[in-house]
């Protein structure tokens, strides 16, 4: 029986039996990692409210060598983000972040960079007044940068120069993007307005914590609707992502439908 320590944001918390709990963590010494919180349901648990989602906690843990399972011995409360634990809107975001996590980051597999990116995310969505919804859109860019996806936002992939104009055309398959002078040169694609393309740009340059920022509404969904297209087209195991395939499809659906009319003179922001 071997005893560890680690450090780990809590991503999801289940049942487990009838009286112990299965905790998803993202830790810093060891990836993604899942602990059996023995008691944990029972209503004096030691564990107490540390177990919560979206806790940073500290935690002691073994593993039994006959089964690969590991246990959790003692957890503390190391960072609390009670904005986010609090409103569902902060929290459905943070979980869009857990979701990539969960689904698409390896077990066992420590990435520091990704930890913060992570805190980062918790951090901004618990201090930002507004652009929820960009802020994850940044988390999601960096991840793909992390990851080896990033698209290449920084010239137009046929000219090379770094204008892009009113409109201008995402090209999936080369995870790149065509200025509106260059005749579009991918296979699959979509057009979008040239703003929306140096959002993404400006997305991938902030971390997290200073995208809230909000998009107009117009250009939050031809964000989404890129990044689920982006994320679905190079990324394996993508199609588990049921929250972003909702937001990317939805987009898909709104983006048909013409852009409604600016009758307050004032655009509307997502
Ligand atoms: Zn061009």
């Amino acid at each position: 029986m071997a005893i560890e320590k680690a450090e780990g944001i809590v991503l999801r918390v289940r049942p487990q039996g009838e009286t112990s709990k299965l905790v998803h963590l993202y830790s810093l010494q060891r990836g993604r990692l899942a602990l059996i919180a023995k008691g944990a349901r029972l209503p004096k648990s030691k564990f107490g409210g540390a177990l919560d989602v979206c806790n940073r906690i500290a935690v002691v843990f073994y593993t039994k060598e006959t089964r690969e399972l590991n246990y959790l011995r003692e957890a503390e409360i190391l960072e609390r983000f009670p904005r986010v634990q609090a409103d569902i809107g902060r929290l459905a975001v943070a979980e869009q972040g857990f979701e990539i996590l969960l689904q698409l980051a390896m077990a066992g597999e420590p990435n520091a960079r990704l930890y913060q990116l992570v805190l980062d995310l918790l951090r901004g969505l618990n201090e930002a007044e507004s652009g929820l919804r960009n802020i994850g859109r940044s988390f999601l860019l960096h991840f793909l940068e992390s990851s080896g996806f990033r698209p290449n936002l920084d010239r137009c992939s046929v000219c090379g120069r770094s204008t892009v104009g009113d409109r201008a055309t995402f090209e999936i398959d080369r995870g790149s993007y065509v200025c509106a002078e260059c005749p579009p040169a991918g296979k699959v694609s979509f057009p979008a307005l040239g703003r929306t393309v140096e959002w993404a740009r400006w997305l991938q340059r902030v971390p997290p914590s200073k995208a809230g920022v909000p998009a107009p509404q117009i250009v939050g969904q031809e964000l989404d609707r890129w990044l689920w297209l982006h994320l679905s087209y190079h990324v394996e195991g993508a199609e588990k992502l049921v929250t972003f395939r909702c937001a990317g499809r939805l987009a898909l659906r709104e983006g048909e439908l013409p852009e409604s009319g600016d009758r307050n003179g004032k655009e509307a922001r997502d």
